[in-house]
This record gives C-alpha cells, sequence and structure tokens, in this order.
C-alpha cells in the first residue's frame, strides 16, 4: 500500500473514533435531564446525591396547610424521616386521625418517596391514597385531618 492511502485510512478512522465519542456523549446526556445545582448553579450529574462543586444537598421541606401543625414548615434533613401520632416519629402529629407510626419519607439519589407504614387511614397524594410515591414539588399529601405540601428548595 502507498502512503496517501495509509494516510487516508487513519484519518478515516480518527474521524469515525471522534464521530462515537460525540454521540455517546450526546446519548448519554439526553437520557436523564441534567440538574443544576441551587447553590452554585452548576449541572449535576443524575447520579450525584450531592453537587460535587460546592457539596450542596438538595433539600426539601413539608409545607403543613391543616392540622395541628398548620402554618408550620419542616426542612427534611434526614435520609429518612417519619410522621406519626407518638414520640419517636421525627415529626410527631396530635391527629387523632394519624397512626402511631403513619409515614416514612425517604430520601433516595437526591430523590424524595412517601410510604405508608401500614396506618389505619392510609396517606393520600393529590387526593389519591397510595401505597407509595416519588414526590414532586407542589404535591399535597393528606395523612388524617392534617394536609402538608412537599416543597423543594
Ligand atoms: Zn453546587
Amino acid at each position: 500500500m502507498s502512503t496517501p492511502v495509509l494516510i487516508a485510512i487513519i484519518a478515516g478512522g480518527v474521524l469515525l473514533l471522534v464521530l462515537l465519542v460525540a454521540l455517546l456523549l450526546k446519548g448519554g446526556k439526553s437520557k436523564q435531564p441534567a440538574r443544576a445545582c441551587l447553590q452554585c448553579k452548576r449541572n449535576m450529574l443524575p447520579t450525584w446525591s450531592k453537587c460535587m462543586f460546592c457539596g450542596w444537598t438538595p433539600g426539601a421541606r413539608l409545607e403543613f396547610i391543616l392540622g395541628p401543625l398548620a402554618g408550620q414548615n419542616v426542612r427534611l434533613t434526614e435520609d429518612m424521616t417519619t410522621l406519626g401520632s407518638v414520640a419517636g416519629n421525627t415529626i410527631v402529629l396530635a391527629d387523632p386521625a394519624v397512626s402511631k407510626r403513619h409515614v416514612a419519607i425517604r430520601r433516595a439519589e437526591g430523590e424524595f418517596e412517601i410510604a405508608d407504614l401500614g396506618s389505619t387511614n392510609g396517606i393520600y397524594v393529590n387526593g389519591h391514597k397510595v401505597p407509595k410515591k416519588s414526590l414532586q414539588p407542589g404535591d399535597i399529601v393528606r395523612v388524617g385531618n392534617t394536609e402538608l405540601v412537599f416543597r423543594r428548595e
């Protein structure tokens, strides 16, 4: 083979490789939308549970609108937050329609999932009775006579 042919083959191979890498990068990015860090505003990878640039942890809070805690905001700081009517829960609700251990809200990979702990009256998210659900900002949760809004911050 002559030298120009070899150069053409090598150049073609390099070009293909560049295209392949570009496609892979593009494909990887389009799978899940990037989340922006609310502190440093840089884009975070979906697998990060906290911002690797500044250490910010995606947070959430419960804004109580009905029941004994109405008007209060409680920040979800733990990996597991429980709501119930007796001491020992993260949030104690003096609500006669709330079970002793009623609800758990679990943080996993930056998302928050609510789950019924086998309560008598169940939990309602946006009016639907659910055993568990990944919470979205603005979701309205009802347990007993207590109602709260899930907020991200
Ligand atoms: Zn950050």
